[in-house]
């Protein structure tokens, strides 16, 4: 399919590129941390970088005891403790639910026997922290609430955890990866509540061992260039073969011309 060879090229070009400007962080933690927190890890890295997670991860450990603490502790508590990090009430309450539902599923916070069960059946066991039915069952009107706004965030923080936890190939996928893709048109329209279908796609154009190095430099350069707002295109290492940057660029050049005119040179 010479669509998907073009887009596996400008994505493999992308990251080359994107390597040579931005500094790669550590693609794993100084210590590594066991599923559990892996699964917080995500929810606080979801829509942001690996530094700003780590920093606001750093606050949330300094600031309680443990995870039972934050467990019993109010959404306002615990999102003090993550801020600035952008949505931080929602992701406090995501992370209460998260805590209530292992604890009320294992009375204690080791998810460590998941991964002597295998990747499937640990993924999909994952999975079942997510849904809001389940958490609805355990009187989490709160965090379902939370959740069910964020509903795209799941299926991220799974895919986080198969990345970094479980040794599968999976492509955490969060608005701002999302953004990148679509201004460089590897992807269209996204439905958030069937992440998981573009998720494929992308899995299928980049190679497993890429795939950590990918989310991170994507995220980097969502955060440092590829802004929400006003991206910088004409700093851009990707201008060249990003059709929504040369619109861009285009259009603000046509925008500086007085009168459509070209400026004369001084
Ligand atoms: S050229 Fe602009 S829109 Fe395209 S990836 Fe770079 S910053 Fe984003």
């Amino acid at each position: 399919m010479p669509a998907i060879t073009n887009k596996q090229q400008l994505l493999t070009q992308a990251q080359n590129a994107l390597k040579k400007r931005f500094p790669l962080p550590a693609l794993e933690p100084e210590s590594p941390r066991p599923l559990l927190e892996e699964l917080l890890f995500a929810i606080c890295r979801e829509g942001s970088t690996t530094a700003d997670a780590e920093a606001a991860y750093g606050r949330l450990k300094k600031t309680f005891v443990d995870w039972n603490e934050i467990r019993v502790s109010t959404v306002q508590e615990v999102a003090d403790a993550l801020r600035p990090l952008p949505q931080a009430g929602p992701r406090a309450g995501w992370i209460i639910g998260v805590l209530h539902a292992v604890f009320e599923l294992n009375y204690s916070y080791d998810l460590g026997d998941m991964e002597k069960k295998g990747l499937k059946q640990a993924a999909k066991q994952v999975s079942r922290y997510f849904n809001d039915s389940e958490l609805k069952k355990l009187n989490l009107k709160q965090a379902a609430k939370q959740i069910g706004r964020f509903k795209q965030v799941n299926d991220f923080a799974v895919a986080w955890v198969v990345q970094r936890s479980l040794g599968g190939h999976a492509i955490p996928l969060d608005g701002p990866t999302i953004r990148v893709l679509q201004r460089l048109g590897v992807v269209e329209e996204v439905d958030l509540d069937d992440l998981e279908s573009v998720r494929g796609g992308i899995e299928h154009m980049i190679p497993k061992v890429r795939g950590p190095e990918f989310t991170e430099l994507v995220s980097i350069h969502a955060k440092e260039l590829c802004t929400e707002k006003d991206p910088l295109c004409p700093k851009c290492p990707l201008l060249s073969d990003c059709p929504t940057g040369q619109e861009l660029t285009a259009k603000k050049s046509d925008k500086d011309k007085p009168d459509g005119k070209p400026k004369k040179s001084r």
